[in-house]
């Protein structure tokens, strides 16, 4: 069995606790308080540590949850972030506290970013940091809008039934843009409709399913008609651009928004 719960941390960063009868593991822990806390109240210790990039709201409680123990932190290769001792690349293949994990490489808002793909039960699970979001996707600080675009595209190619665990409660703004470029998407409208009812509650918009997230996320559908049309008519283009041209006018356009 594999229990999947979110820690609140900073703003709007959720740290994914991960707990099987062989450990528990945290994805993403920006903060080692709220972790601590958690761990305390619930008298558990922590096993290992996954790392989706080296952004500092993803990396900055490594160290102090580590604590010159032995505890393993996995992430990306070659990452500037020095706190990783188990260091994965596209492909490998991971067991960590019972769980098969293949990792898989998105590049775009980090060069070091990766994903996390697992199964329970063929219930298949992503944890995708800031690359995909509930609705959107990351800012593209250090990639190319090229590599940004195949790494979503990668990460839609996994089952349609996937869980998607991402790094941020950014849903209802993502949404809320979302319906800028595409306000006739009927399943885009009760979408919005379910996260302004979760949040109004004070509940988590997050996990999305991969299935939702290709029908409502705009960065997820520049293959589409309707946001070609949207966009080519925003934009003024003259040519018909090309699927990438359409994600990297989408992503424009919501950075100056
Ligand atoms: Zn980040």
């Amino acid at each position: 069995m594999i229990k999947i719960e979110p820690i609140k941390a900073f703003s709007d960063n959720y740290i994914w606790l991960v707990t099987t009868n062989e450990g528990l593991l945290v994805v993403d822990p920006g903060d080692s308080e709220p972790v601590d806390a958690y761990l305390t109240i619930n008298k558990k210790q922590l096993s290992n540590i996954l790392i989706t990039h080296h952004h500092f709201d993803h990396t900055g409680g490594v160290k102090k949850l580590v604590n010159n123990s032995s505890l393993d932190v996995y992430g990306p290769t070659a990452s500037i972030f020095d706190g990783i001792n188990k260091e994965l690349k596209d492909g490998d293949q991971v067991n960590i506290i019972g769980i098969d994990f293949t990792i898989i490489e998105i590049p775009g808002h980090t060069l070091d970013h990766i994903a996390y793909f697992a199964e329970n039960d063929g219930e298949p699970f992503l944890f995708c940091g800031d690359t995909l979001f509930a609705g959107g996707c990351g800012r593209i600080f250090e990639g190319t809008y090229l590599q940004m675009y195949e790494s979503l595209n990668k990460l839609k190619k996994l089952p349609l039934n996937t869980k998607v665990y991402c790094g941020h409660e950014y849903t209802l703004a993502n949404l809320t843009f979302a319906l800028e470029v595409e306000h006739s998407n009927q399943a885009l409208k009760d979408r919005y409709e379910s996260c302004v009812n979760l949040r109004n509650n004070d509940q988590p918009t997050i996990p999305s399913l991969l299935e939702l997230e290709i029908q409502t996320n705009p960065f997820l559908r520049s293959d589409q008609k309707i946001i070609r049309e949207c966009i080519m008519q925003k934009f003024d283009y003259k040519e018909e651009p090309s699927d990438i041209e359409i994600f990297k006018a989408v992503r424009e356009w919501k950075d100056n928004t």
